[in-house]
């Protein structure tokens, strides 16, 4: 049987008026959505146009106290809850997510700009942290044994950590959210979530569905604001917080570990990254291009595991960087809500910029540009796919996160070098590693230090599997069964002898 392929109808102003005019403006505090205490809002805007998207109400110091007072207050019963009822409401807000898939792709694509494709790809990814967390929740073992002397007995047990910051970045505005609160929800923690500013609208609505599928007031609570140290700063400095769980650059992640210090905070800090992308001269060349292309581009290079470097075996170098080059140059760029556009803006004019000035120090320091290589004129924040050929090994670009649709190309001659080149960063977030020799595969892997390695894939997020970094890229790990346990403390339990006489 043959299926005609889906022509997405373009998004109409109306369907977008329709959409924005759903979003909740205020701050979610103990189930309730409210203005904030001073009055004060912020605008979100659209990254192609400019324009402004809607106006939500800025959290205060103030409301954020508040929402830790309703997260506190809810804290006792939540954790009592049995759980197959969280399990629940976690499979009902997957259900719910899944069936207003069309509305977080669209909210999505306007507050962050990304393609309506990818948008669809990031619910499906966001969404599935519900489901698997849905399971995950009455799964979540302790451990009873005799002592090694064989009398006395040993009782290890699980208990949520406690009401808990979750602070997420502007790049996945479903799937950063959905990361922390489903595990948050399974482990029985409180939340208040502090969304970025610049893409805050799907996590309000995705507080809503939270709610829709049952959750109680005061378990999630949501304060957007356009001051993130005002919220922060007085969450982390008060006793009843327990836990910081952040997704954002590796700066601000630095600051944030050093306040929660002063309270011995449990952190998960999710942060910047420099992915290698290796490909050795034995590798399917056509493969590589695919994955590279993937693990470039994917949300226009704005991700923390998107390929950075991509260190590729002289023999095969000429070879790799004209066809991804060729790859690169067909990419249609546009609002993406247009249905052809596969590369949307840059969130903002400074990140247009930074991406601008690094092509521009790698150019003059001897990179070629094969393909892009300038900003686009016009509105929006565009950046065209661009590809850098012989760029030198101390270059700028290869030590910094580009965030941006740029491939810096280098080259190496042994399996030594490329491990030598990939380890030389401070970040070990991702990795990918393009070979037919599995045996390679193994050996680098085993001797680059990253949290995630991908064997010639290019995309490697899986709700399923531990997500997270080694060195500057953080600590903790976010999916797998690994991902409650951020949200739980062990307690023991040691028992006298019970056949004592
Ligand atoms: P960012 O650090 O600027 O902001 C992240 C969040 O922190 C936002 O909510 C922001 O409002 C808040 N924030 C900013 N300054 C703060 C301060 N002084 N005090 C308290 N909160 C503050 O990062 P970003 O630009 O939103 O996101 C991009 C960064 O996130 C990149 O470095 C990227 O690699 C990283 N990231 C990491 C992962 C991961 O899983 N490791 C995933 C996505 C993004």
């Amino acid at each position: 049987m043959t299926t005609s392929p889906v022509i997405s109808p373009a998004v109409t102003p109306e369907q977008e008026a329709a959409l924005l005019a759903s979003v909740p403006s205020g701050l979610l505090i103990g189930g309730q959505w409210r203005n904030a205490s001073d009055g004060g809002t912020f605008d979100v805007s659209d990254p192609a146009t400019g324009e402004v998207l809607a106006t939500l109400a800025s959290a205060t110091s103030e409301d954020a106290l508040a929402a830790l007072d309703a997260a506190e207050k809810a804290q006792a019963s939540w954790e009592r809850t049995a759980p197959r009822e969280r399990a629940e409401i976690l499979r009902r807000a997957f259900d719910l997510v899944t069936a207003r898939a069309e509305d977080f792709a669209l909210l999505m694509t306007l507050e962050m700009g990304k393609p309506l494709a990818e948008a669809r790809g990031e619910v499906t990814y966001g969404a599935e942290f519900l489901r698997w967390f849905s399971e995950e929740t009455v799964r979540d073992y302790g451990r009873y044994l005799t002592t090694p002397e064989g009398k006395n007995k040993i009782l290890v047990q699980k208990k949520p950590v406690g009401p808990c910051l979750l602070i997420t970045p502007w790049n996945f505005p479903l799937a950063m959210a959905t990361r922390k609160v489903a595990p948050a929800v399974a482990a029985g923690c409180t939340m208040v979530l502090k969304p970025a500013k610049l893409t805050p609208l799907t996590a309000q609505v995705f507080a809503q569905t939270m709610l829709d599928a049952g959750l109680p007031a005061g378990v999630l609570n949501v304060v957007s604001s356009s001051s993130a140290s005002g919220i922060s700063g007085p969450l982390l400095a008060d006793p009843r917080l327990r836990k910081l769980s952040f997704t954002g650059s590796t700066p601000v992640g630095k600051g944030l570990m050093a306040d929660a210090a002063q309270n011995v905070l449990r952190t998960s800090m999710e942060l910047g990254g420099n992915a290698p992308f290796i490909v050795f001269e034995d590798a399917d060349l056509d493969q590589a291009v695919e994955g590279a292309m993937a693990a470039k581009m994917r949300n226009m290079g704005e991700a923390c595991t998107a390929a950075n470097r991509f260190l590729v075996q002289e023999s095969v170098a000429a070879e790799f960087t004209q066809k991804f080059a060729a790859a690169m140059a067909e990419l249609a760029t546009g609002r993406g809500t247009e249905p052809d556009s596969q590369v949307g803006p840059l969130i903002d004019a400074g990140a247009r910029d930074d991406v601008h000035a690094l092509v521009s120090a790698a150019v003059d320091a001897g990179a070629t540009a094969l393909t892009g290589g300038s900003p686009e004129a016009g509105a929006g924040y565009f950046y065209p796919p661009t590809v850098l050929g012989d760029v030198p090994n101390d270059a700028e670009i290869l030590r910094q996160e580009i965030f941006g649709p740029v491939a810096p190309v280098t080259t190496f001659s042994t399996e030594e070098d490329a491990i030598r080149l990939a380890n030389a960063s401070e970040y070990g977030l991702a990795s990918y590693i393009y070979s037919r020799d599995f045996n390679r595969l193994i050996r680098v892997a085993e001797q680059i230090e990253f949290g995630m390695v991908g064997f010639n894939a290019g995309v490697i997020s899986n709700a399923a599997a531990p997500f997270g970094g080694v060195k500057h890229s953080g600590l903790g790990r976010e999916g797998g069964s690994e991902g409650i346990a951020e949200y739980t403390t062990t307690q023991y339990i040691g028992i006298a002898d019970p056949y004592a006489p």
